[in-house]
């Protein structure tokens, strides 16, 4: 890392970043300079409470070696949850265990990961099998499995969506996807938006809009960011529904000012996961999606973290807003927990690839098993149902909790998928970051795995998985009541 000022934290050093692109587009050569603050801690990620008794919580010397050596061997930008990380041991379904054995509920899954269970027999089973027998060709030679995947994958998606190209993360999903609509359309122009994850490559963080996700000199030639459909804290300052969707708009007005007026693509997440579950209304992504076609665009809709059922009903969050994308990235609960990214899209732009394409582990066997493996047991297990029921159970159980515990300013989301907004005061909306540590940290304590999110680092995820029960539910509220309560505000 470069070091600028060292000894002085949080001081802003100014750099200019000469950067030429060479890519296919010749008239590419962009100067870009660049805001880099040193020492800034994501709040987003973790924010020291200060709150946990150190004593409350039995260690091991198996926990402290392993959180001294974490310190120690890898980068400190690999931050943690909890003032006192968790050190895991092993994960049974719907609950993990750590090394000094205490249970816990998992509503996080990683993140959002563990769609169907821990270590869940029938997907381990078929994944230990191919460990056995074959672990790795690259895609230099076909595999039964990769085959097998793609083929499923065609069968569930929506529209024409019927050809794959596999990696190994959700980043390199969303860099091929982006890659492939500059190659299909001609034009290199992309609009995301604000509050938006995307990944950690160079591409993708340009197309994150979360300051604490692009530091050093992020170069964004080529990507605008438009106002997010983020009714609670409306950056237009408008009421739905009165406001007529008008954030929509704006994707159109940063076509026509903020890029060359041909766009390649519109990417955006279902629902915006790391922002803190930001959950448009119905009639966001239809607007948008008529203003993409109008400039020649595709639109790719970033299912890292709605995929697989998560927002219930359908395979795909899109699809619940009714829209059919020119291409769907994926990766997360894909596979269960193993490394899978998916970039699908028709044939036609598929075939517009422009030169040659590899991936060494992109579809290799033992993800395509796991991969596949998953999605059956989500069809066979009718589990975009039970994310429909249980998540609207969910929701109902989440408002109570928010009729009774005013640091719940918000409540949102769909499916399994929900979040709450914490505020120090309804009225104003002031953020309540220390107070969204507090309740992770006591619900940890109490036995609970939440996440976190939202840039203002004020907003609890829960995403259980998609075979979780109503008594799971039941047993999640109660221990979220009692953390909601022990907090101190
Ligand atoms: N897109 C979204 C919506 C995500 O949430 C993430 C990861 N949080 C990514 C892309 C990047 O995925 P990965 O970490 O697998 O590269």
């Amino acid at each position: 890392m470069i070091k600028h000022n060292s000894g002085q934290p949080q001081v802003e050093v100014l750099i200019e970043a000469t950067a030429a692109f060479f890519v296919n587009w010749p008239c590419l050569a962009a100067f870009n300079t660049a805001s880099y603050t040193e020492n800034v801690e994501d709040s987003s990620v973790t924010t020291p409470a200060h709150f946990v008794q150190a004593s409350e919580l039995a260690r091991s010397a198996r926990s402290e070696e392993a959180v001294a050596k974490h310190k120690k061997y890898l980068w400190p930008s690999v931050t943690n949850y909890f003032q006192q990380p968790l050190v895991a041991d092993r994960g049974e379904m719907q609950h993990l265990w750590d090394v000094e054995g205490n249970k816990y509920l998992d509503f996080f899954g990683g993140i959002l990961t563990v769609s169907v269970g821990h270590c869940n027999p029938k997907i381990s089973s078929k994944v230990t099998a191919q460990v056995n027998r074959l672990q790795h060709t690259s895609t230099l030679y076909p595999t039964e499995h990769i085959v097998a995947l793609a083929e499923k994958i065609a069968q569930i998606t929506p529209g024409n969506l019927q050809q794959s190209f596999f990696t190994n993360s959700g980043t390199e999903a969303n860099e091929a996807a982006i890659l492939l609509a500059r190659m299909s359309t001609g034009s290199f122009d992309v609009v995301a938006l604000r509050h938006a994850y995307s990944g950690g490559s160079a591409l993708a963080k340009a197309v994150t809009a979360h300051a604490p996700y692009r530091k050093a000199g992020v170069i964004s030639v080529g990507i605008s960011h438009a106002v997010n459909p983020y009714c609670y804290r409306c950056p237009l300052h408008l009421k739905y529904p009165d406001c007529e969707v008008a954030c929509a708009d704006d994707v159109e007005n940063l076509i026509q000012t903020g890029t060359s007026g041909n766009i390649a693509a519109f990417i955006a997440e279902p629902i915006q996961g790391v922002g803190g579950f930001i959950t448009p209304p119905k009639e966001y992504f239809k607007i948008v999606f008529k203003i993409v076609k109008k400039y020649g665009a595709l639109f790719i809709s970033d299912e890292v973290q709605t995929g697989w059922g998560r927002t219930g009903k359908k395979w795909f969050g899109i699809e619940n807003w009714e829209v059919i994308p020119d291409m769907i990235t994926s990766a997360k609960g894909m596979g269960n927990g193993v490394p899978v990214g998916l970039t699908v899209t028709t044939p036609e732009i598929a075939g517009s690839f422009q030169g040659s394409n590899i991936a060494t582990f992109g579809g290799n066997p033992v993800t395509s098993v796991a991969a596949k493996a998953t999605i059956e047991l989500i069809e066979e297990d009718n589990l975009l149902e039970n994310a429909h029921v249980v998540g609207t159970y969910f929701r109902g159980k989440l408002e109570e909790l928010q009729a009774k515990h005013s640091l719940i300013g918000d409540v949102r989301g769909r499916g399994l998928m929900q979040a709450l907004e914490l505020v120090k005061d309804r009225k104003t909306k002031e953020p309540a970051p220390e107070a969204a540590t507090q309740v992770m940290e006591r619900a940890r304590q109490n036995g609970l795995l939440i996440g976190k999110g939202g840039l203002y680092g004020n907003t609890l995820r829960l995403a259980p998985m998609l075979n979780t029960t109503k008594a799971d539910v039941d047993e999640a509220i109660k221990l979220l009541d009692k953390s909601f309560s022990e907090v101190k505000q």
